[in-house]
C-alpha cells in the first residue's frame, strides 16, 4: 500500500455530523484522509439550473439562447475546418448534420416560444424541448432518424455548455471545500479540480490504474472508487469522512471514528516529515545498485512538487492533458512554450515527453476520435497519431524545438510492432525536415524511447531495442492487454495483478532484451510507485522507476532499505513457477521487513 497524508487536514474540513454512522467499503486509489461536505456531481445535463424569469428579462434570455447557438456554430465550424485538414477529412461531414440542427426552425422556435410562455431560463427550456425531439426521433424505426437523434443529443450538450459558460471547463463550480461524489469522473474532469476546494472524491466506477485515479494521486487528493450505488446512498450536503488508504467511507462519522482518524492522520504526517529528510539523498540500495527515480506529471503545474519530491527529473509527461477541456487543440507555438517551460524548470535534470496518448479512457472534445465499441483496443495513442500526421507532427516539431532549452527525451506510447515504430520515426524525420526547411533551430539528436505497453512489443523487444535509446514499461496498459482486463473496471480489478507469474516473466523478458541491446529500461506505470513491489522490480534489474511526485520519497526510502541480493532471490523464486499469492507474499514480506514504517 502507498500513502501520503492529505493536504487537507481533518480539522480544516470538519463539519458537524448528524445521524447514525454508516461505513462503506470501496477501493482506495489515492492516499490521504479527508472529511467534508458531499457534493454529488451529476453529468452536465442533469445539473441544469432552473430559474423563473420576470417579463422584463425574457428578451435578454431569448438573445442569450441565440448567442449560444451562434457560439456553438462557430465552435463546430472550427472543428470542421481542422478535421478537413487532417487525414480524417471524410469525418468532417458529420458536423454538417450538427450545423443543420442549429438551424432547425421548428426546434429554435419552440425554444424561443417556450422561454416566453413558461418564463423559464433558456437552458432549462432548451433541454426539455430537445429531449422531446430526441425521444420522438429515437422511437421511429429508421436508422437515419436515430442517427439524427444522436446528432441532436451532441449539439444539445454543446449549446448547454455555452449557455452555462462552461465551454472548455468543468467541475470548477463550487467555492466551498467539499468531497465530490460521482458515478464516474473523466480524466479531463479531474484535471479541472480545484485542489483548494476539493478535499477528496468518491466514485462508483474506476480502478487503481484508471487515469482519474492517477490524476488524483498527482494532485494529492484522496480518492476512493468502485463504490457502486454511492450516488444514491449519499446526498449533497451530508458529511463523510473518507480514508484514501483503506477505501473506507464513513457517513456521519461518530466522535470515536473521527478521533481515531485524527490520530492516524498525525502518524502519517510524522512519517512524511521523516521522508522529507531523504530529499537530497540518492536512490541506491544498501549494496550500491543505483536506480533512477523520476516523477510522472500530467500538468506543468506539478513541476514544483517534482522538485520538492527530490525526483531525478521527469520520467513521463502525459502531454494529452494539454488537449483536455478545450475545443481547439494546442498549436505548435503553445506546445513549444509548455515543453520549453518543462525543460527549463526541471534542468539540469531531464524530462521524458510522451507523445500524445489520446483515446481509451482519455477522450477529448478538441479531437474527433469517432465512436468506437472498444476504445482501449481502438484508435488510441500512436495509432491516432499515425492516422493524423499533421496533429502528430505539430507536436513533434514543438518537442524538437523545446529540446534546445534543456534535457528532453521523447517517447512513443502503445507501439505494437516494428512497422509502427518505423512509421512514427519517419514522421519524426519529416517533422525535423520541416523545421530545417523553415530555418527553425531544434535539437536533432534527441534521445528517443518507446513504451512497452502491448504484449506484442514485449515479445519483439529484442528487435525494437535496436531502434531506440530506451524502453519505458507502461505496466498499467501492459497488464491490461496481457491479462485481457479493462484497467478501469472495478469488477475485475483483482486480475490486474503485478504478482501474476506471467507479468513477472514478461517484465524479465523486456529487461533482458533491453540490457542485451545496451539500452536502459524503466517503469512508468503505477506499479513503479507501489512499494510492496519495489523488491521485485529492483530484483528484475529495472534501471528507472517513475511515479507520482507524491510517492517519490517513499519509493526512495524503499530502495535505500533493500539490497540487490535479497531482491534477486524474490525474482528467482517468482520465475521458478510460484503462484501469484506466493510471489506477492515474498515481495511484500521483504518490503514489510525492510521498511515497516511505510505501511
Ligand atoms: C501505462 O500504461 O502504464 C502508462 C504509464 O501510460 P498511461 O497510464 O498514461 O496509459
Ligand atoms: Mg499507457
Amino acid at each position: 500500500m502507498v500513502f501520503h497524508p492529505s493536504k487537507h487536514s481533518l480539522t480544516q474540513h470538519a463539519a458537524p455530523s448528524s445521524g447514525e454512522e454508516r461505513v462503506f467499503q470501496g477501493v482506495a486509489v489515492a492516499p490521504g484522509i479527508a472529511e467534508g461536505m458531499v457534493m454529488i456531481h451529476f453529468q452536465e445535463e442533469e445539473n441544469i439550473p432552473f430559474r423563473d424569469l420576470q417579463p422584463e428579462e425574457l428578451d435578454a434570455e431569448a438573445a442569450r439562447f441565440e448567442g449560444a447557438l451562434l457560439a456553438t456554430r462557430t465552435e463546430l465550424l472550427g472543428l470542421q475546418e481542422r478535421l478537413s485538414q487532417s487525414a480524417t477529412a471524410s469525418d468532417a461531414g458529420i458536423f454538417d448534420a450538427h450545423l443543420l440542427v442549429l438551424e432547425d426552425p421548428s426546434l429554435i422556435d419552440e425554444v424561443l416560444n417556450g422561454i416566453r410562455r413558461e418564463k423559464h431560463n433558456a437552458e432549462f427550456v432548451f433541454q426539455g424541448v430537445s429531449h422531446k425531439f430526441i425521444k420522438t426521433l429515437s422511437a421511429i424505426d429508421d436508422p437515419y432518424l436515430r442517427e439524427r437523434a444522436i446528432d441532436l443529443e451532441d449539439v444539445t450538450r454543446r449549446v448547454i455548455r455555452h449557455l452555462l459558460g462552461k465551454s472548455g471547463q468543468r467541475l470548477a463550480g463550487h467555492d466551498r471545500s467539499h468531497i465530490i461524489v460521482a458515478d464516474e469522473l473523466t480524466p479531463s474532469d479531474t484535471a479541472t479540480l480545484n485542489r483548494e476546494n476539493v478535499a477528496g472524491f468518491i466514485t462508483e466506477k474506476g480502478s487503481k490504474t484508471s487515469h482519474t485515479a492517477i490524476m488524483a494521486r498527482s494532485l494529492g487528493i484522496p480518492a476512493v472508487v468502485g463504490l457502486e450505488g454511492i450516488c444514491n446512498l449519499l446526498e449533497s450536503g451530508c458529511v463523510v469522512l473518507m480514508d484514501g488508504y483503506s477505501g473506507k467511507v464513513f457517513l456521519n462519522p461518530s466522535p470515536s471514528t473521527r478521533a481515531a482518524y485524527q490520530v492516524l492522520a498525525e502518524q502519517k504526517e510524522h512519517v512524511e516529515e521523516r521522508l522529507e529528510s531523504l530529499r537530497e539523498t540518492d536512490s541506491v540500495t544498501t549494496d550500491g545498485r543505483r536506480i533512477t527515480l523520476a516523477a510522472n506529471i500530467e500538468l506543468p503545474e506539478e513541476l514544483d512538487e517534482v522538485s520538492a519530491s527530490g525526483a531525478d527529473g521527469i520520467g513521463l509527461y502525459r502531454t494529452e492533458f494539454l488537449y483536455f477541456n478545450r475545443t481547439v487543440p494546442p498549436d505548435e507555438e503553445e506546445q513549444y512554450a509548455v515543453y520549453r517551460q518543462v525543460a527549463e524548470r526541471v534542468a539540469p535534470r531531464g524530462a521524458i515527453i510522451r507523445t500524445l496518448d489520446i483515446g481509451g479512457d482519455k477522450p477529448t472534445e478538441c479531437l474527433d476520435l469517432g465512436h468506437e465499441e472498444n476504445p482501449f483496443l481502438g484508435c488510441r495513442a500512436i495509432r491516432f497519431c499515425l492516422n493524423n500526421p499533421e496533429i502528430f507532427k505539430t507536436q513533434l516539431r514543438a518537442i524538437l524545438r523545446a529540446g534546445l532549452h534543456g534535457n528532453l527525451k521523447m517517447m512513443f506510447p502503445m507501439i505494437s510492432g516494428h512497422e509502427e515504430l518505423l512509421h512514427a520515426k519517419a514522421l519524426l524525420n519529416e517533422a525535423a525536415e520541416e523545421l530545417r526547411a523553415k530555418g527553425m533551430p531544434f535539437q536533432n539528436d534527441m534521445e528517443l524511447g518507446l513504451m512497452i505497453e502491448v504484449p506484442s512489443s514485449a515479445i519483439m523487444a529484442d528487435m525494437l531495442a535496436r531502434e531506440v535509446s530506451f524502453f519505458s514499461i507502461g505496466t498499467n496498459d501492459l497488464l491490461q492487454y496481457l491479462m485481457a482486463v479493462d484497467r478501469g473496471n472495478e469488477r475485475i480489478a483483482h486480475l490486474h495483478d503485478p504478482a501474476n507469474p506471467a507479468v513477472v516473466r514478461i517484465l524479465k523478458m523486456v529487461v533482458d532484451a533491453a540490457h542485451a541491446a545496451g539500452i536502459w529500461v524503466g517503469i512508468c506505470g503505477e506499479l513503479a510507485g507501489d512499494i510492496e513491489f519495489t523488491p521485485l522490480l529492483v530484483g528484475l534489474g529495472i534501471d528507472e522507476l517513475s511515479t507520482s511526485a507524491s510517492l517519490v520519497p517513499r519509493v526512495k526510502k524503499a530502495i535505500r532499505s533493500l539490497d540487490l541480493t535479497a531482491c534477486r532471490e524474490v525474482v528467482t523464486h517468482a520465475l521458478s513457477g510460484e503462484p501469484a499469492a506466493e510471489i506477492y507474499a515474498r515481495t511484500t514480506g521483504l518490503a514489510r521487513t525492510r521498511y515497516p514504517d511505510l505501511f
